[in-house]
């Protein structure tokens, strides 16, 4: 920690490089361990503070529990009557294996053309992308275009009930006035080729979400000796219904966010699609091949994650608990409701952990048009589209307040190909050029939109 700070302390540039930034931040170890910590996201706070605070704002800091830090900043607007514009970004990170990875993923180290570790592209490197725009305001004397609220906020990866849902329902307040969002989520190349081997280049922009619908489902049954036959099974009720549910087909929904971006992909690779039916859906997704195709869930998902029941084999117990991982297509969460119900059957009963409906976004409208205009400006060969995500962000929760949410967290290309890996897993590392350029893109969209 000391280590990662010592920049500041002794007086490096007050506007280091957006690299430098994303390796400090790395080298702050934020993991969410969950309620019971521990979590680093006040270390990053402290040091985000310092960083603003050293160029004359006042960032406030604002605490939903001892250490659940998030830091808030409203920037005035050159322009008076317009919407303001947020951008938020999570400060922590999922843990680490240290042992399974080849460097230390705490320590921000550079080499081979990379930014290593921990939050290198999730989402470190969009939090360093914004400091290092607010830095530079005020290197060149300038700001935004419309009053911009930044959110640097806590708990992201645990869904957000200490930083994001806390902010929304406790301090709604610091959001009043605010037209539209970004934040992690889009606004990164992706490329395929056409059948004559020309490489196209492809930016979604998240403009919807799959809803989370996390539940636990609990059977009960008579306990009792395991030698009877006969036996009311609690166990055997859960699994039968779990094996109902995870069997089961759900059915293609094309939302237009998903019908534009196979359109839009299908018409630059010169690919005929007809998407009046089912058939035509999926053998439009095999044609796009499996990169784009990652990039357009057309169904909800259901994935039973969790089981729990028994303490000894010869006694039937009289409970049996399963939690389930579903996704909702934005707007079929009603009908998936039904259907699971359905299929629980009468001895298996359910409720919610996290109920969070799927949402989506314009994208005929001027914030995805300013979008796509900061990228095209970085990058005259890029098709930008809308997508829709398959899981989750924090954007759901400022969609409560109305906020539609645009997942733009921008990078360029690298010139010699690295790309970004190793998301929630071993050797998280971010290309130093994709960095660079998507931070060009970033600060000027945010002083121009
Ligand atoms: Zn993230």
């Amino acid at each position: 920690m000391s280590d990662a700070l010592s920049p500041i302390a002794v007086g490096s540039p007050i506007s280091p490089s957006v690299v430098e930034l994303c390796s400090q931040l790395i080298a702050i170890d934020s993991s969410n361990y969950g309620p019971g910590g521990p979590n680093g996201e006040r270390a990053v706070a402290d040091y985000i503070v310092e960083r603003l605070t050293a160029v004359g704002y006042e960032p406030v800091v604002l605490e939903s529990a001892p250490g659940r830090a998030n830091v808030l900043l409203r920037v005035p607007g050159r322009e008076s009557g317009l919407d303001a514009f947020l951008v938020h970004g999570h400060t922590d990170v999922v843990p680490a294996e240290a042992d399974q990875w080849s460097v230390d993923p705490f320590a921000g180290v550079i080499k081979d053309g990379y930014i290593w570790g921990r939050g290198a592209m999730d989402m470190k490197d969009m939090v360093a992308s914004t400091l290092s725009t607010l830095l530079r305001w005020k290197e060149k004397g300038t700001g935004p275009r419309r009053d911009m609220v930044f959110a640097f906020v806590a708990d992201e990866e645990a869904g957000g009930t200490f930083g994001a849902q806390w902010l929304v329902s406790e301090h709604p307040e610091w959001f009043a006035g605010v037209g539209a969002a970004i934040s992690e989520g889009g606004g990164t190349p992706v490329s395929e080729k056409d059948a004559d081997g020309k490489t196209h280049w492809f930016y979604p922009v998240g403009t919807a979400e799959r809803g989370t619908l996390h539940m636990r489902l609990r059977a009960t049954g008579e306990s009792g000796h395991a030698s009877r036959g006969w036996a009311d099974n609690a166990v055997t009720h859960l699994i039968d219904a779990l094996g109902r549910l995870a069997h089961h087909g759900w059915p293609i929904s094309l939302i237009p966010t998903s019908r534009a971006f196979i359109e839009q992909t299908a018409a630059e690779l010169g690919i005929a699609v007809d998407l009046s039916t089912d058939e035509g859906v999926e053998a439009a997704l095999v044609a796009l091949g499996p990169v784009l195709r990652s990039d357009v869930p057309t169904r909800g998902s259901l994935n039973p994650t969790v089981l729990q029941a028994g303490y000894k084999v010869n006694v039937i117990p009289g409970v049996a608990e399963a939690e389930i991982d579903v996704r909702s297509i934005p707007g079929t969460e009603e009908k998936m409701l039904e259907e699971i119900d359905h299929l629980l059957g009468p001895r298996v009963t359910r409720e919610f952990i996290a109920e969070a409906p799927g949402i989506s976004a314009p994208f005929d409208s001027e914030w995805f048009s300013a979008i796509a205009d900061a990228i095209v400006a970085a990058d005259d060969e890029a098709v930008v589209l809308p997508y829709l995500l398959g899981g989750g962000t924090d954007a759901k929760a400022f969609a409560k307040l109305g906020i539609p949410g645009y997942g733009f967290a921008p990078l360029g290309r690298d010139p010699e190909g690295r790309r970004e890996g190793g998301m929630h897993g071993v050797d998280e590392r971010m290309p130093i050029a994709a960095l660079e350029i998507g931070a060009t893109i970033l600060e000027k969209f945010l002083t121009e939109v």
